[in-house]
C-alpha cells in the first residue's frame, strides 16, 4: 500500500519530532494527565515511526519463534 494511504488522514500542521510545520499524518491521540491532543509526523518522521514499529513485529515475531523452539526441544527431550 502507498504510504500516503497508510495513514488514516494527512493536514498542514507541526510534526511532533522535527517541530516543522507541513504537511503531516495524523497519527492519532496521545494522552498524558488525562489530557489528549492529536499526534502529528511529517512524511520523513511517520517514515520512521514505521520503520521502528516494523522492526519491533520482527523482534516479536523472533522471539515467539525462538519460544516455540525452545518449547518443543523441551517436549523432544
Ligand atoms: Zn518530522
Amino acid at each position: 500500500m502507498e504510504f500516503y494511504l497508510r495513514f488514516p488522514a494527512w493536514a498542514l500542521g507541526l510534526c511532533f519530532k522535527c517541530e516543522v510545520y507541513r504537511l503531516v499524518a495524523v497519527l492519532g491521540d496521545l494522552t498524558v494527565g488525562g489530557v489528549t491532543i492529536k499526534l502529528y509526523a511529517c512524511h520523513p518522521c511517520a517514515w520512521r515511526l514505521e520503520q521502528l514499529h516494523h522492526q519491533e513485529v520482527q523482534r516479536r515475531r523472533t522471539v515467539a519463534l525462538v519460544t516455540m523452539t525452545r518449547a518443543e526441544n523441551a517436549v523432544a527431550a
